[in-house]
């Protein structure tokens, strides 16, 4: 089974591998997972992505129009999957790799994570290691208000 319908990016975070947990295959909890204290069970699709901020690879757990509940996973690509496989009984064989090219990834990382850059140098949040500051209608990074309170104080003469 396949599902063309695996976005380039959830969470602005890059899809690497997608799966659909279907009829056949099995949920065996195996260390529970838990959002807000609640404990989250069985999802419809999962999705190995590359968190762009540290560049780790994570387990997303997603609802079925791939919308993030929870994240798990720790160390490389393999070893996340084969902690999926653990967890779901016959989700094995049932990967994809997401069918984006570095292309499409960077276009949609402008298109949907344009509110993750600063509105000022443009950088993405990913790229700062400085806070980022949301306005109405604008983000600012760390950087740029350094940069405007030096220009302002030296426009003071002090
Ligand atoms: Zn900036």
């Amino acid at each position: 089974m396949n599902d063309a319908s695996v976005p380039p990016l959830i969470d602005c975070a890059r899809v690497l591998h997608y799966a659909l947990v279907d009829e056949t295959v099995r949920y065996t909890p195996k260390g529970k997972i838990f959002v807000n204290d609640e404990e989250l069970g069985a999802v419809p699709r999962l999705a190995i992505v590359r968190n762009l901020v540290d560049d780790d690879i994570l387990l997303f757990h997603c609802d079925e129009a791939w919308t993030c509940l929870g994240v798990s996973g720790k160390g490389g690509i393999e070893d996340v999957m084969a902690d999926a496989n653990a967890r779901y009984d016959g989700l094995a064989g049932k990967w994809h790799v997401a069918p984006y090219s570095d292309m499409d990834f960077a276009r949609a990382l402008l298109d949907e994570c344009r509110d993750e850059r600063c509105s000022f140098c443009g950088r993405f949040h990913f790229e700062i290691d400085a806070l980022m500051v949301e306005g109405d209608r604008a983000m600012i990074c760390g950087d740029c208000i350094d940069r405007f309170h030096a220009s302002i104080q030296g426009g003071d003469g002090g």
